[in-house]
């Protein structure tokens, strides 16, 4: 048995964590009392964003990407279906890439750039989103100094596809709930460890890329006080014949491959709904 070395989890601070799998190469532990499941060591490296480094994905947000990834597209329906009202609050994006939820968000709802902040800290994807009307950005980290200068500022954060690349959640969610305004809420999107065929594109979740991951488990048991809503989002179309060609670049150098890999995603796809194990979470939280 893999014991935790120098390392606690970075949610709850537990040293109680038993090791889970080796994920090529890289140590993944479950906390025994909060359930977080996390790398260990987690090494930052910030070339993965600024380097280009996993072809197709990162790079793509320099260029203005058109196609709605299916978190945004749940986060949509999720915001009308359950009437959060959004529309002329205030709002910041973490990690807000090339703003592309941004352009989506407001063809949905009231936003505008006067509302709709970002803090992005790859400076090509800030460029990217300026393109798209964005007027505050802010290029720098997500810590306590931002948290203490911005405090009770914002009615509502969206942060997608950010917290599993954290190392650690505790501080990160501390200070996302300082930022927000009394009764704000916090929209968050991340992957579904309890996905089917979690081994296909494996290598992108986990460390350099990913540090954490969650289930939908995590949430209801520690934030009982705060949760809103909690559901997933699946594979659509679109979605997964773009991902058959990422996979191709990455197993081939080539995106032409891409029918290869079309009928395992099909199953994939089949399989999440029969299950009802979406590739994702959409959480809602609420100060
Ligand atoms: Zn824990």
């Amino acid at each position: 048995m893999i014991k935790l070395n120098n390392d606690v989890c970075p949610f709850c601070g537990s040293s109680n964590a038993h090791f889970k799998k080796n994920v090529h190469g890289n140590l993944l532990f479950e906390c025994q009392d909060c359930t977080l499941q996390f790398f260990s060591p987690r090494k930052f490296n910030k070339d993965v964003y600024e380097g280009e480094k996993i072809q197709g994905i990162y790079e793509s947000y320099h260029s203005l990407r058109k196609q709605p990834t299916i978190w945004l597209l749940e986060l949509i329906k999720t915001i009308k279906n359950l009437n959060f009202n959004i529309n002329d609050k205030l709002i910041l994006e973490i990690g807000a890439g090339d703003a592309l939820n941004y352009e989506y968000l407001k063809q949905n709802f009231k936003i505008s750039s006067n509302n709709y902040e970002i803090l992005e800290v790859d400076s090509k994807s800030v460029a990217a989103a300026k393109k798209r009307g964005i007027t505050t950005a802010y290029t720098q980290f997500f810590d306590e100094s931002f948290a203490n200068q911005n405090s009770d500022k914002y009615d509502i954060l969206i942060i997608t596809e950010v917290i599993e690349h954290q190392d650690n959640l505790n501080s990160f969610l501390e200070n996302a709930f300082k930022i927000l305004k009394k009764d704000g809420l916090i929209f968050i999107t991340t992957p579904n460890r309890e996905r089917v065929f979690i081994k296909i594109g494996e290598r992108t979740d986990m460390p350099p890329h990913h540090f954490l991951r969650y289930n939908k488990n995590f949430f209801i048991k520690n934030f009982k006080n705060q949760i809103q809503h909690i559901g997933y989002y699946f594979l659509d179309h679109n979605n997964l014949l773009e991902y058959t060609r990422l996979l191709s670049k990455s197993k081939f150098s080539t995106r032409k491959l891409w029918i290869i890999f079309y009928p395992l995603l099909i199953l994939k796809a089949i399989f999440a709904k029969l299950l009802n194990y979406g590739e994702g979470l959409v959480v809602v939280l609420k100060k």
